[in-house]
């Protein structure tokens, strides 16, 4: 563990120094956060764009939004994919939190140490480990790293996130290496996306490019080879 954590501050540092230092700022509200994650699943961010777009067109505020026909919010959101399975979700959850809390907001979780607000918002029905962990960073401004498919297959490569270790599991792993440092779990997260897209692709990582060459134990493997 401490070689990791060591590791992990080594590969924050170069691909900021690589790429910039995303600052910190706040996205949407949290309940905004949480149902635009939700639409975000199997889908690009232009499409889930969209759809949020034309649910907050179609339906104001979450309580028309949670008092709608089903159908009607499948709709809404069709550009979005999945409707029919997101539709109910987002339902589902907006009725658990008014139920909880008596409204429909989760700024509320902002008050809270970061392990209780992640607590909280993985007791919501269909938020799981990474939507949790997007509200918690993005919208909170609570040390939490969402692990998508880039910081999973970058961070297995790298040796930052043991191998089989699942990527439900890599969040709290993540979160033990880093710390509790939002700004820098912020442009961490930021960074291996960036790096993931450009540099450590899923095919044919660049390793040959890669700042991160000499402390991978992954570089230079062929490019027939199938990395993790
Ligand atoms: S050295 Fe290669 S495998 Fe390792 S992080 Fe860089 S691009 Fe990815």
């Amino acid at each position: 563990m401490p070689d990791a954590s060591a590791l992990a501050s080594v590969v924050e540092t170069r691909l900021a120094a690589r790429y910039g230092r995303p600052h910190w700022k706040a996205h949407a509200p949290a309940l905004d956060e949480l149902v635009a994650t939700i639409l975000s699943q199997h889908t690009s961010d232009m499409n889930s764009g969209r759809a949020f777009a034309e649910l907050q067109a179609r339906f104001p505020t979450w309580e028309e939004a949670a008092a709608a026909d089903e159908a009607a919010i499948a709709q809404a959101i069709q550009s979005g994919g999945l409707a029919k399975l997101k539709a109910p979700r987002i339902q589902r959850m907006l009725h658990a939190i008014e139920a909880q809390t008596g409204a429909y907001s989760l700024d509320w979780l902002r008050d809270l140490p970061a392990a209780d607000a992640r607590a909280r918002l993985l007791a919501l029905p269909g938020v799981g480990p990474k939507t949790a962990a997007c509200v918690l960073l993005f919208s909170l401004g609570l040390p939490s790293m969402p692990v998508d498919t880039h910081v999973l297959r970058v961070g297995r490569r790298l040796g930052l996130i043991p191998a089989g270790l699942g990527a439900d599991a890599a969040h709290a792993w993540l979160d033990g290496l880093i710390g509790p440092a939002r700004d820098a779990i912020y442009a961490l997260h930021l960074n291996l996306i960036r790096h993931g897209r450009t540099v450590c692709k899923a095919r044919a990582p660049a390793c040959g490019q890669c700042v991160l060459s000499d402390r991978c134990p992954s570089a230079f493997k062929t490019k027939n080879e199938n990395l993790p």
